[in-house]
């Protein structure tokens, strides 16, 4: 008999309760919005600035709606100019390249090694050939470039880099946390990510009339004086003149439940890292499933496991993973021809033009990605490994007797 897992890839902790207590709160006083304070109280979502601040060591934060909201205010904000190339990983989400869009940027990507992160020669070279002023650098799934090689090639070029830090929320290069590279760094605190707010995002950075352009961007009127985790007052002197209103702020309901949840990131972080580890631990030494490499300066936060099946063509993975569905472990895989789910490839992003990256093609269509929701128990992790082993031999096997099953029509719903 073979086991099948009973779990949800989707479901989420619940929100803790000490944070719905505070929400709760918020409502009671009806002072939702962030600048509706009576006098002497700092907003919660004034106190959640300053609380993420001194969590990732920036001088400043500003928290907005969303982590595709922080993105693009980081662009406009840093003077990106209409039509101007910003470098971006091919292998991202569709907000990434939508928030340079969205900035009025033009996304060139870049291609990614198949350990998931950038690849360095080509960033260099389509840094020298397209100029670009700015990268746009995603740390999707949570792998982390070298970041000390990285940035050195972006001051070579004069290329000032922003981060993207929806997967890296707790992580660290070198002991410096992910976010702190960067001119800026975004995050999300969307459901799936790690704090949930079911909407919402930070910006942080050091410089002060970055921030001060951002906090006047996100909707902050003549109100940036209750920004304590902001930069002066005097920055904003011509700036609160010069940049337009475009409302994107965060309000105190969601701080309220953020808040709590910060003090416990840290833990989850190392409740995560447990799970990536019960799973990688039945994938290792399996032949036909490569787990990327992860050097030891990478402190990640694996919120969700990739591998890679180099030996499986199309017809071969399409197999592998209908074996694993019948066992209840949904695998979202790169290489369908079709967009599907939150799973897209650069193709399907065809207002950034076309654009040809053969290494980031060969590596995504080998592309395995499942998320590790907190839900999971770590015995629900070795199940799961061992349901992805088990089929992946099976799938061998068939190639080998040349029974591979037809491909049920699984791209087209
Ligand atoms: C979710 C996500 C974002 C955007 O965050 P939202 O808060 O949903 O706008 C950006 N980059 C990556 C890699 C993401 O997964």
């Amino acid at each position: 008999m073979k086991r099948v897992f009973h779990g949800s890839f989707t479901a989420q902790e619940p929100i803790p309760a000490d944070a719905i207590a505070r929400a709760v709160d918020v409502m009671q006083s009806g002072r939702l919005h962030r600048y509706n304070t009576v006098p002497g109280e700092t907003a919660e979502t004034a106190l959640l600035e300053l609380e993420f601040r001194d969590y990732i060591g920036a001088r400043y934060c500003l928290a907005v709606a969303s982590g595709g909201y922080a993105m693009v205010t980081a662009l406009r904000a840093a003077g990106l100019r209409h039509d101007a190339p910003v470098l971006t990983n091919a292998f991202t989400l569709s907000p990434v390249p939508g928030a340079i869009a969205g900035a009025g940027g033009r996304p060139v990507f870049v291609e990614s090694t198949d350990d998931l992160v950038i690849d360095l020669d080509d960033l260099a070279q389509k840094a020298a050939e397209t100029g670009a002023r700015f990268l746009l650098l995603s740390h999707m799934r949570g792998h982390i470039a070298d970041m000390d090689a990285l940035m050195a090639v972006c001051r070579a070029h004069a290329v000032a880099v922003i981060e993207d830090c929806a997967h890296t929320m707790g992580a660290a290069w070198n002991g410096t946390k992910s976010g702190r590279h960067g001119l800026a760094a975004c995050y999300s605190t969307q459901t799936y990510k790690h704090m949930n707010s079911g909407e919402g995002g930070f910006l942080v950075s050091d410089d002060a009339e970055l921030m001060a352009r951002a906090t006047i961007l996100s909707g902050s009127y003549m109100l940036y004086g209750r920004h304590p985790a902001g930069p002066p007052a005097e920055t904003y002197r011509d700036i609160r003149l010069d940049t337009p209103n475009c409302s994107g702020r965060m309000d105190n309901l969601r701080a309220a439940i953020l808040r709590p949840q910060l003090a416990r990131l840290d833990a989850n972080c190392v409740r995560w890292n447990e799970r990536y580890a019960a799973v990688a631990e039945e994938l290792r030494n399996v032949p036909g499933i490569r787990l990327p490499q992860r050097p030891a300066g990478e402190q990640f936060v694996a919120s969700s496991i990739q591998f890679l099946v180099p030996d499986f063509d199309a017809r071969a993975v399409r197999d592998f993973l209908a074996r694993c569905l019948e066992r209840n472990v949904e695998i979202k895989w790169f290489g369908a021809p079709e967009p599907f789910a939150f799973t897209s490839r650069y193709e399907s992003w065809r207002y950034a033009g076309a654009q040809r990256l053969p290494k980031t093609d060969r590596v995504l269509d080998q592309l395995c990605d499942m998320r590790l929701p907190l839900t999971f128990s770590l015995e629900d992790c070795r199940l799961i490994g061992s349901i992805i082993r088990e089929s992946a031999l099976e799938t061998r096997a068939a190639i080998a007797s040349g029974s591979l099953r037809e491909p049920p029509a699984m791209e087209v719903s």
